[in-house]
């Protein structure tokens, strides 16, 4: 069978042939080793070590190369280039995504947990949208989390500024919007609810809706190609595939970091010792487990885990929607933030995962996955009150994570706002794909089902993309993993930068606030 809609898919986002920041001649010579073919171990020293490449290492590495530090990124993931980004998921999935994003977090149900493994972390398959955290979070971490001045808005404000100039945060342009995007807009207009354009990272997006691979076109600003390469060139040098098992210390200070290398013949040692500080940037999975490898064993650490699950609804249009043009993310709306920390967003999701949102089997099925152009997409992101703990088990990651009941009532407030959303915008079916709701609904006036829809996460295929608080900030040991030095309580010299010090989620995308609360840490270090 034909899909009409598959020649065009396959077309956009092609590379072409410019000198992109992330190619090897437009790098200082010598600056990044690959662990897959290291022969040997390897012992060096610099300033700071900081682990793990994403949003908030690469934003401590180059903040401290650019002041004059002699810093060592170590990354567990491969540098993908540029050029060697792909249009099809699934290699991108091999590429670029942690256990090709397999990993699920277990409780009443099972929620798949997304993250990047690869220079840029999770930067480089994210849609690069660019949200301050919101006043009342700050306030609510300044104030009730007794965190005072050092983490407050005012604090963060030349941070989040820095970033936006550097980073080209801007709204998503018109020319690029897309017909998915658009379609929210137009529903949102038409029920008159807050709704609006969104801001990434962007120097000029294509369009090509599949940031989830990787930009074959570095338009998008993550950190593969922004703040990896800008600390290598002031300095700095890299260790990829190269996977830290642990930090070590002596007496109550942190003195190097132990990492594995996979090359030939291996696996081959990597320390690195660290003269001023260890940084642990491997996100809010990962660090709580370095940390308790490395003997640490505060109480707190791997508890507390928050994050922003999602679940999306997908729409069948008369018209035409081209989910295959556009910016990945566009158009979204804070309309039940504040009430129900809810946020509804347009959201292009590639063929092979979007499949998995229609509903029926067999000819049912490819009937509807023929008419993919008139597909649309929004998801609804919950701003969960739930706490989860991550922990390892046989040696692998373990995370443990049930939404609670209130969490699920303001889920199906968003459902039911999104789907009066899609069908005011035009949509002739609405596919709920929850177990208990009809699997098609016809009208606007069927929204109201979700009043009464399922209150099992079981019945739900939700993701969570957006993950905290496993390491979190405290002034006092009792309550938390690190001080608002961002250092440990017990260890010297050993800083935890990534989205596991935030005391809360945000009810946001969080990027912005973890590279803005990074780039205060380091500040502060210089
Ligand atoms: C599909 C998707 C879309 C998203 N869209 C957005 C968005 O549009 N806007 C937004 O604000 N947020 C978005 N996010 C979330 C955002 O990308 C993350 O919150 C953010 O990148 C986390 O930053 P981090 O530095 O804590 O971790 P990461 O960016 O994940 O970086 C951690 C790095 O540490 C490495 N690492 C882990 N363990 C080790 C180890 N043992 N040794 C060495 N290295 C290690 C990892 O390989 C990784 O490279 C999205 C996430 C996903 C999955
Ligand atoms: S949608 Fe835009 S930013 Fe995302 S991959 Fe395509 S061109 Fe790059």
């Amino acid at each position: 069978m034909t899909l009409p809609w598959a020649e065009s898919w396959s077309d956009r986002g092609k590379s072409d042939p410019a000198v992109y920041p992330d190619d090897v001649a437009a790098l200082p010579a010598g600056c990044e080793v690959d662990g897959r073919r290291a022969r040997r171990p390897i012992d060096d020293e610099v300033d700071f070590v900081v682990v793990g490449s994403g949003a908030a290492g690469a934003t401590a590495a180059h903040t401290l190369a650019e002041a004059g530090y002699e810093v060592a990124i170590v990354e567990e993931g491969p540098w993908v280039r540029t050029r060697e980004f792909q249009r099809d998921f699934y290699p991108a999935l091999k590429q670029l995504w942690r256990a090709m994003g397999t990993h699920v977090a277990s409780g009443r149900s099972l929620i798949p947990y997304m993250q990047g493994r690869c220079v840029g972390g999770t930067t480089v398959i994210n849609s690069a949208i660019a949200w301050r955290a919101p006043s009342s979070v700050l306030d609510d971490w300044s104030t009730r989390w007794e965190l005072g001045p050092d983490i407050s808005e005012r604090a963060l404000d030349e941070h989040f500024a820095y970033l936006e100039r550097e980073l080209s945060v801007r709204e998503v342009d018109d020319r690029v919007l897309g017909g998915n995007s658009s379609t929210f807009a137009l529903g949102a207009a038409r029920l008159g609810i807050e709704s609006h354009v969104i801001q990434r990272y962007d120097r000029g997006c294509d369009g090509s809706a599949s940031c989830s691979n990787g930009c074959r076109t570095a338009k998008k600003q993550g950190m593969n190609i922004t703040f990896v390469p800008r600390a290598l060139k002031a300095g700095a040098r890299i260790y990829h595939s190269a996977e830290v098992r642990r930090v070590e210390t002596r007496g109550d200070r942190a003195v190097a970091v132990f990492a594995e290398m996979n090359g030939p013949g291996g696996p081959h040692a990597l320390r690195v010792r660290a003269r001023k500080g260890v940084l642990m940037a491997a996100s809010t999975v990962q660090s709580p487990n370095i940390l308790r490898r490395s003997g640490l064993r505060n109480p707190h650490i791997g508890r507390h885990f928050q994050a922003h699950p999602g679940v999306s609804l997908a729409a069948r249009f008369k018209r035409d929607v081209r989910m295959d043009f556009g910016a990945t993310q566009g158009f979204n709306s804070l309309e039940l933030l504040k009430k129900s920390g809810i946020k509804l967003e347009s959201l292009m999701l590639p063929p092979e995962l979007a499949i998995a949102r229609l509903p029926g089997l067999g000819p049912e099925l490819m009937d509807r996955f023929a008419d993919f152009s008139r597909i649309a997409i929004s998801a609804v992101v919950i701003k969960s009150e739930a706490e989860g703990v991550v922990s390892e088990r046989f040696g692998a990651e373990n995370l443990k994570f049930s939404l609670t009941e209130r969490d699920m009532a303001n889920a199906l407030e968003g459902l039911e706002l999104t789907t009066k959303i899609l069908f005011e915008a035009g949509a002739e079916e609405v596919y709920p794909g929850a177990h208990g709701m009809p699997m098609v609904l016809r009208s606007a006036d069927e929204a109201k089902l979700w009043r009464e829809g399922p209150k099992d996460t079981r019945a739900y295929n939700m993701v969570m993309t957006h993950l905290f608080g496993a390491t979190r900030m405290a002034r006092e040991a009792r309550a938390g993993v690190v001080g608002t030095d961002f250092q440990t309580h017990e260890i010297k010299g050993l800083y935890v930068l990534d989205s596991g010090v935030f005391p809360t989620n945000l009810g946001v995308n969080p990027q912005h606030t973890i590279m803005a609360m990074a780039r205060l840490a380091s500040s502060r270090l210089c």
